[in-house]
C-alpha cells in the first residue's frame, strides 16, 4: 500500500499550521477541507495573540493579512439600565506585536494559498468520514470513495472532532464543555472606526462585555474593531442555555446587545456582511482529549485546547501552536521511522513545555469558577448601580456620598461571607 506522509484533516490554523511546517522539511503532506474553501467555515471573534507563538513560527505569518493591532483595551460591565467601562491604553501595546485582530475567511485563504506555493496539496469541498486501519493503527482517510494512505492522520478538524472520536481519543462530551458564540461582521468606513474607537488607522480596539449581555446565562460579548468591519459577537455556555425558562432564543441575544445605546452609536450606518455561529471548547484543562494513538495526532479545538479567561476567549495561538508541534513530532518520528504511539508522544511531552499544556493547566479552576452566576448577574449589575448613585443629584439633598456607597455596600450583600470567599478563589486562577 503506497503511503503519503502526513493527511490532515481540516484546513484551519491548526491543520494549516501543521503542513506548513512539514512542507517546509519536504514532507509530502494533504490538508482536507469540507468547506469550499480554506476560512469559509472557520469562526473566531477575532483576536490573535501573537507573542506566544513568536518562538515556533518562524516566518510563517510574515506578510499575514492582519486587520489592526490592538492598541486599546476595553471592559464593560452591563447592568440592565447602565453599564461600567474601564478603559486602557499602554506604550508597550503600541510599540509591540502583541496582538491583532483578524477575519478567518481572509487569514486562512492567505495561509493556504502560501502553502500551495509549497506544494502542499490543500484540497477543499471533501469531507473526511472515516479513518483507515491496519493492525490497529490509524493508517488513512476516507472520504466518500477516495481512500488515501498515510504514515500519520493530524486530526485538526475543530471542535466536534469526528476524527479523534473515531480513533477513540476523545469521549463524547457533556454540554457543559460547550459554549456557542454568534458573531456579525459590520462593514463601516475606516475613518469611522478610528474615530469611534478612538485610534489610529492600523491600530485596533478589542471591547469585552459582561452582563446582561448574556441575561443571565455564563458568557459575555465581544467587539472587535478591523480595517473597515467591526467583529460583534456574543459567546453563552450551552448548559445554562439548556438550563433557562423560559428558553432563550441565542440569536436574540445577540439582537439585544446590539440595540443597546452604548453599542447601537458604534455600529450606526454599518452594513452587515457578515454572520456566523459556532461552538466552543469551554471544558478547559480537563475537557482536553488523548492526544495521540497510533498513527495519529489530535490538535487545536479538536484535543479542545481553548482557554476562556474571563477577560479574554483564546483557542487561535493554541491552535498554531498545536499545528507546529505536531509537525514537530511527525518530523522526529519519520527520523525514527516508527509513527506508534510510543514515537508519537513525544507531541504530549512538546506540548507540555510550551504555554499551550501550561496556560490550560494554570487556569484549570477557571470554568468552574466562571459557573457563578455573580459575574453575570449580580456584580454587573451592582457596580454600575453604586456609581448611579453616586453621580446622581436628584431633588433632595444628596447628603453623604460616602455614607451613601457604604451603605449601598452593606446592603447588597457584597460584602458577604459567599460571595467574599468566591472573591478569594481568584488567587487559584
Ligand atoms: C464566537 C467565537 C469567538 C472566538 N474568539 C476568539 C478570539 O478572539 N481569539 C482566539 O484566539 N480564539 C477565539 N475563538 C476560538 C478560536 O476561533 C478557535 O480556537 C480556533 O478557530 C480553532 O482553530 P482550529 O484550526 O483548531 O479549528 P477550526 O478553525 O474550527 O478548523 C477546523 C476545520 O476542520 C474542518 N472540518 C471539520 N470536520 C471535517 C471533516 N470531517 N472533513 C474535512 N474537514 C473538516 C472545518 O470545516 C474547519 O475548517 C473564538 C471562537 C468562537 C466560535
Amino acid at each position: 500500500m503506497e503511503k503519503i506522509d502526513v493527511a490532515i484533516v481540516g484546513a484551519g490554523l491548526a491543520g494549516l499550521s501543521c503542513a506548513y511546517k512539514l512542507a517546509e522539511k519536504g514532507f509530502q503532506v494533504i490538508v482536507v477541507e469540507r468547506g469550499d474553501f480554506p476560512g469559509s467555515k472557520n469562526v473566531t471573534g477575532g483576536r490573535l495573540y501573537l507573542m506566544p507563538i513568536k518562538p515556533l513560527i518562524n516566518d510563517m505569518l510574515d506578510e499575514a493579512p492582519f486587520e489592526r493591532k490592538v492598541v486599546r483595551e476595553q471592559w464593560s460591565l452591563f447592568g440592565k439600565e447602565h453599564s461600567i467601562n474601564i478603559d486602557f491604553t499602554g506604550d508597550r501595546f503600541r510599540a509591540q506585536d502583541h496582538s491583532f485582530t483578524i477575519l478567518r475567511a481572509h487569514f486562512d485563504r492567505w495561509l493556504s494559498e502560501k502553502l500551495t506555493a509549497k506544494g502542499v496539496f490543500v484540497i477543499p469541498k471533501y469531507r473526511v468520514d472515516d479513518l483507515l486501519w491496519e493492525n490497529g493503527a490509524v493508517a488513512g482517510i476516507k472520504a466518500g470513495s477516495e481512500e488515501i494512505y498515510a504514515h500519520v492522520v493530524v486530526a485538526s478538524d475543530g471542535v466536534l472532532s469526528s476524527i479523534a472520536e473515531k480513533a477513540g481519543l476523545r469521549p463524547k462530551m457533556a454540554p457543559k464543555n460547550y459554549a456557542i458564540g454568534m458573531k456579525e461582521v459590520i462593514e463601516l468606513p475606516e475613518e469611522k472606526i478610528n474615530d469611534r474607537f478612538n485610534v489610529e488607522s492600523a491600530e485596533g480596539c478589542a471591547h469585552l462585555y459582561l452582563g446582561d449581555v448574556t441575561k443571565g446565562i455564563f458568557g459575555g460579548g465581544f467587539l472587535y474593531t478591523n480595517r473597515n468591519t467591526v467583529s460583534i459577537g456574543v459567546v453563552a455556555g450551552i448548559k445554562a442555555f439548556m438550563g433557562k425558562t423560559p428558553p432563550i432564543d441565542a440569536y436574540a441575544l445577540l439582537d439585544n446587545f446590539k440595540e443597546r445605546y452604548e453599542i447601537k452609536r458604534l455600529l450606526d450606518g454599518g452594513n452587515l456582511v457578515e454572520y456566523a455561529a459556532h461552538i466552543i471548547p469551554e471544558g478547559g484543562y480537563n475537557g482536553i482529549s488523548r492526544l495521540y494513538g497510533d498513527g495519529i495526532l489530535v490538535t487545536g479545538d479538536a484535543a479542545g485546547f481553548a482557554l476562556n479567561m474571563g477577560v479574554t476567549v483564546r483557542g487561535m495561538e493554541f491552535a498554531i501552536a498545536s499545528g507546529v508541534i505536531a509537525a514537530e513530532t511527525i518530523i522526529h518520528a519519520k527520523e525514527r521511522g516508527d509513527f506508534s504511539s510510543k514515537t508519537l508522544s513525544f507531541y504530549e511531552r512538546r506540548l507540555k513545555e510550551t504555554f499551550v499544556l501550561q496556560d490550560i493547566e494554570a487556569c484549570k479552576e477557571m470554568p468552574e469558577f466562571l459557573e457563578n452566576d455573580d459575574f453575570f448577574v449580580f456584580y454587573p449589575e451592582r457596580f454600575p448601580g453604586f456609581l448611579e448613585k453616586a453621580m446622581w443629584f436628584g431633588e433632595s439633598p444628596k447628603g453623604k456620598v460616602g455614607k451613601t456607597l457604604w451603605n449601598e455596600l452593606k446592603s447588597s450583600g457584597m460584602l458577604g461571607f459567599r460571595r467574599l470567599k468566591e472573591l478569594y478563589r481568584i488567587k487559584n486562577l
